[in-house]
């Protein structure tokens, strides 16, 4: 169709929904996206802006580990794809949430979470099967070469003044392969049937307050 767009015709939607929730892809590793056209615009109006990826959620304190608390912390970097399935969030010892990320903005590294205590931790964010993108600003449209930071640099800049680097890759996932698994006790089970949905954390967006817990010990 010109411009770098394709028009991809399926025999039935949900063929066309199963390839676009299967997101991201990509062609000799550079960024596709894909979305629904419904035929009765011109095809100059599309924007192509938005990509779903599952993003690994690391560091998160065992206390915290839970959809409501990771679905808060990912706010901050687009829209989370609900509904979330809560084998598909657990990834073991991290957590995974479905989210649908501006491409033209940079990719978040991870958030400071303060508690009420004063203390802080860092979550580290990890995406799965991540395209080329720029490690000089973070941005999936370019690559290193054709970042405005480098080329206005005029090849002065050396490479530890990247930002951004291989450490947003998260590694493929395979629930299979989980290295941890939970495993709930009789008091557990009787407490998550009876807590009230009141008791659930509300983290805000630039310093969660997560001290909502019931006050479980944990031993490691
Ligand atoms: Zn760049």
């Amino acid at each position: 169709m010109g411009d770098h767009i394709l028009l991809f015709i399926f025999d039935n939607k949900s063929e066309a929904d199963r390839v676009i929730s299967s997101e991201p892809w990509s062609f000799d590793k550079h960024m596709v996206l894909f979305q629904h056209y419904n035929g009765e615009v011109p095809i100059r109006n599309l924007v192509f802006d938005k990509a779903c990826f599952w993003v690994q959620l690391h560091d998160i304190p065992v206390k915290f580990m839970n959809i409501e608390v990771a679905k808060k912390l990912c706010d901050v970097i687009g829209e989370v794809c609900e509904p979330l399935d809560k084998a598909d969030c657990d990834g073991g010892g991290f957590m995974r949430i479905r989210v649908s990320i501006d491409v033209n903005q940079p990719l978040c590294r991870g958030r400071v979470v303060m508690r009420k205590n004063g203390s802080q931790f860092w979550v580290a964010f990890k995406y799965e099967r991540l395209p080329n993108l720029c490690y000089w600003c973070g941005c999936l449209t370019h690559s290193d070469k054709d970042c405005a930071i480098w080329i206005n640099s005029k090849g002065r800049l050396s490479n530890d003044a990247k930002q951004f680097g291989p450490s947003l890759r998260a590694p493929p996932f395979f629930p299979s392969q989980r290295s941890v698994v939970s495993v709930p006790g009789i008091f557990s089970s009787s407490k998550a049937n009876t807590r009230k949905p009141t008791e659930e954390s509300s983290p805000e967006t630039s310093t969660p307050d997560m001290e909502t817990d019931g006050g479980n010990e944990y031993l490691m």
